[in-house]
């Protein structure tokens, strides 16, 4: 029997557009004869519209967006609720969701109310991966080595402004990287190298966040590993990011392309064994499942964790499934693959 999949996508975020590209492409990817495919749309004002079951890829994001009045009148949560419904079970509900609402473990505590299986990681690992402070904490409990970082909320920083900037200037040198603790994508980050700009880019990362981290910068290649599985997660060969602009921003994310992913990364035996320890170390230490980016910075030999990403960009384009593709799984594999760790996982929980 074919298994009910149901493609959650879109959302109340900033990377919204990005949710539909990837909706996109996994329609075209995923094998139509073993899955009956059922998109859920969120809109960006939050609103969940469920359209018809999907036969055959969709040839543009427009496609995939539904209004709730519309061409469709199923809201999916009564929907979902309605014990009477046969055709309201899903075998598998698969996230394509970015950033807040979606990949920081809301959603994620949604599904577990609905005892619905999930494709990627549960409440804890997702919200812990949100949040870059308790993140790094985490990190730093585990061993595993990261630049040097301080934090601060934003009611210290309105009563206790000097006593902040100091904190800093104590702990590190410039340049400094200043990032609201709980985004993705880059939004709301900037670089500072003297005291003016710190102010300002604290002021830029509170427009996003009550909780601002500002990190020792560093000049490092940024390495990125995948990691697939549940209770033995394995390891994808490395992949390198060659932004051209100044640091990995929106915009070389995103928007110009103009970023290069060398895929395999040109690194030693050493430094990738190194990094492969650290990629299942911050994986457990999380207690992550089905996926995870983690992203590194490797100077010579040393090695840093940047962070996890516990919904990576999905795009056949993007670096989580082209590590995957260069270790010899291909895009349709991959996402099998999940669909199948999401079913172990939730066996596991019963
Ligand atoms: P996000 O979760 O938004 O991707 P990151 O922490 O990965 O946030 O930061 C985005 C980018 O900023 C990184 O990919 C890197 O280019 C740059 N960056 C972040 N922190 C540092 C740092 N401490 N030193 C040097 N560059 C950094
Ligand atoms: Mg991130
Ligand atoms: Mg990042």
């Amino acid at each position: 029997m074919k298994k009910r999949i149901g493609l959650l996508y879109g959302g109340k975020s900033a990377e919204h557009e990005v949710s539909l590209i990837t909706a996109t492409a996994v329609t075209k990817a995923i094998d139509f004869d073993k899955y009956e495919v059922i998109p859920i749309y969120i809109t960006l004002e939050g609103e969940w519209c469920r359209g018809p079951q999907l036969t055959k890829p969709a040839e543009s994001v427009d496609e995939l967006k539904f209004t709730k009045n519309v061409s469709n009148p199923n809201y999916i949560l009564e929907f979902i609720l309605d014990e009477n419904d046969k055709q309201a079970k899903f075998d598998v509900i698969f996230p394509l969701l970015h950033g807040t609402y979606g990949e920081d473990g809301t959603v994620q505590g949604l599904l577990e109310l609905l005892n619905l299986p999930y494709v990627g990681n549960g409440v804890l690992s997702s919200a812990a991966g949100m949040d870059k402070v308790i993140m790094k904490q985490l990190f730093s409990v585990a061993g595993l080595n990261q630049v040097p970082y301080v934090y601060f909320i934003r009611y210290e920083w309105d009563h206790q402004k000097e006593a902040m900037i100091s904190k800093c200037e104590e702990t590190l040198t410039y340049p400094m990287f200043v990032k609201p603790a709980n985004l993705g994508s880059s939004v709301g980050i900037s670089k500072a190298s003297n005291r003016e700009e710190l102010e300002k880019a604290i002021n830029i990362a509170f427009k996003y966040d009550r909780k601002v981290v500002v990190e020792q910068g560093i000049e490092a290649r940024e390495i990125e590993m995948a990691v697939l599985g549940n209770n033995e997660p394995k390891v994808s060969v490395a992949g390198e990011i060659k932004p051209t602009t100044e640091f990995y921003d929106y915009e070389s994310k995103y928007k110009d392309g103009s970023t290069k992913l060398i895929i395999p990364a040109d690194i030693s035996p050493q430094v990738e064994a190194k990094m492969k320890d650290m990629a299942i170390r911050a994986f457990k230490t999380l207690d992550c499942a089905g996926l995870v980016r983690t992203d590194f910075f490797v100077r010579g030999d040393e090695v840093f964790i940047n962070e996890v990403n516990t919904m990576p960009g999905f795009t056949p384009y993007s670096m989580y499934p082209l590590l995957w593709q260069k270790s010899g799984l291909s895009y349709p594999e991959l996402i099998d693959n999940l669909i199948e760790l999401a079913i172990e996982r939730h066996k596991e929980k019963q």
